[in-house]
């Protein structure tokens, strides 16, 4: 059994065939999904989603630094009322993003210190985002959340100097189908041994980032190739697949604090 912890099942591109999709991964083993939370809306419908499925899925509520340009005052309030549900699992996704500038970095920043500093009063784990944003991501974390707040860097995909920071500020690493592309993931394959195995998680943040060594790398990513990316992350880590989806299964168990399942 694999857990999924980056799913957007709430984009457009899952709206005629969710419930599909779903049995599907659970299909191939991969249950509960985590659907991520990118806006106050969409952390709504999110957990709109996860209560119609109890136990099959879970939610974060947070913005990301995309949409944080569009948060109004009520923001916090709003996160703060939907993270009482037992769907709810993280604060999240939230952090910067320089890569795109969707949102000015002041209010990226602005909008990412509040929901760590909710992160740290409701005591919740914290679904993170960085993209070229390293230097103040981590002056961010390092001046607002201490170390037993728990924290995943989700989708990894910088280098040695990023990783080894995140560990040291106790970050667990979700790696997505990142890891399976020849051209811009190679550099990970070498990286993944020094994720101690109780840090590790894995993702596909569908239905983006297809995994480009599948033979259906065009089109839309769903839960189900999370599998591939298991099998792909336990060949670089010379382990069986029972071993690194057992590991990894307790680890994302234990972070979301879900043990219905
Ligand atoms: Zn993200």
């Amino acid at each position: 059994m694999l857990i999924d912890i980056g799913v957007n099942l709430t984009h457009p591109s899952f709206d005629k065939d969710r419930d599909a999709v779903i049995a599907a991964a659970e299909k191939a083993g991969v249950c509960p999904l985590i659907i991520t939370g990118t806006s106050v809306e969409e952390s709504r419908s999110a957990y709109d989603c996860a209560v119609g499925l109890a136990g099959r899925c879970f939610t974060t509520a947070g913005v990301h630094p995309h949409e944080a340009y569009d948060c109004g005052a009520d923001a916090i309030p709003r996160l703060r009322e939907l993270a009482r549900f037992p769907q709810v699992v993280a604060i999240g996704e939230c952090g910067l993003d320089y890569n795109r500038d969707y949102s000015p970095r002041p209010v990226q920043r602005k909008w990412f210190e509040k929901q760590v500093l909710l992160a740290c009063e409701l005591n919740m784990p914290l679904f993170l985002h960085e993209r070229d944003a390293f230097d103040d991501f981590v002056a961010i974390l390092e001046q607002n959340c201490p170390k037993t707040v728990k924290k995943v860097a989700h989708c990894f995909t910088a280098h040695e100097k990023e990783l080894f920071k995140y560990l040291e500020l106790g970050c667990y690493i979700g790696i997505t189908g990142w890891v399976c592309d020849e051209r811009r993931g190679a550099h990970l394959l070498p990286l993944l041994k020094y994720i101690p195995a109780d840090r590790l998680m894995l993702e596909t943040d569908s239905p983006f980032l297809t995994p480009r060594s599948l033979p259906c790398a065009h089109s839309r990513n769903t839960p189900s190739n999370l599998v591939h990316i298991a099998e792909t992350v336990s060949t670089a880590l010379g382990k069986t697949f029972a071993e690194l989806s057992a590991e990894t299964f307790r680890n994302s168990r234990e972070f979301f604090g879900i043990n219905r399942v």
